[in-house]
């Protein structure tokens, strides 16, 4: 058996420790029987795929080259008010 590692704590699991395997596409991540009982659902196992627009398309920022992630870093989210209806 290869060394496994709890997803949660990061404890490495003994020999003969009891263990929640969790199955995702080929990996295998495991839980040790503390973090399994506190948490049984595997959680922030994978990194969020960001998109967002480019050069006039939607490409996950994964993908940018590393000036426009660079640029990315720069963007900063605002909320822009909405002037009152002059009617009301
Ligand atoms: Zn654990």
């Amino acid at each position: 058996m290869e060394k496994y590692q709890c997803h949660d704590c990061g404890k490495v699991l003994a020999r003969d420790e009891e263990y929640m395997p969790y199955k995702v596409g080929n990996e295998v991540y495991v839980k040790c029987k503390d973090c399994h009982q506190s948490d049984p659902v595997l959680r922030n196992f994978q990194a969020t795929e960001v998109y967002s627009r480019v050069v006039g398309y939607i490409r996950p920022v994964k993908q940018w080259n590393k000036g426009k992630r660079t640029e990315f870093d720069d963007r900063r989210e605002f909320v822009v008010e909405q002037p009152a209806c002059s009617s009301c």
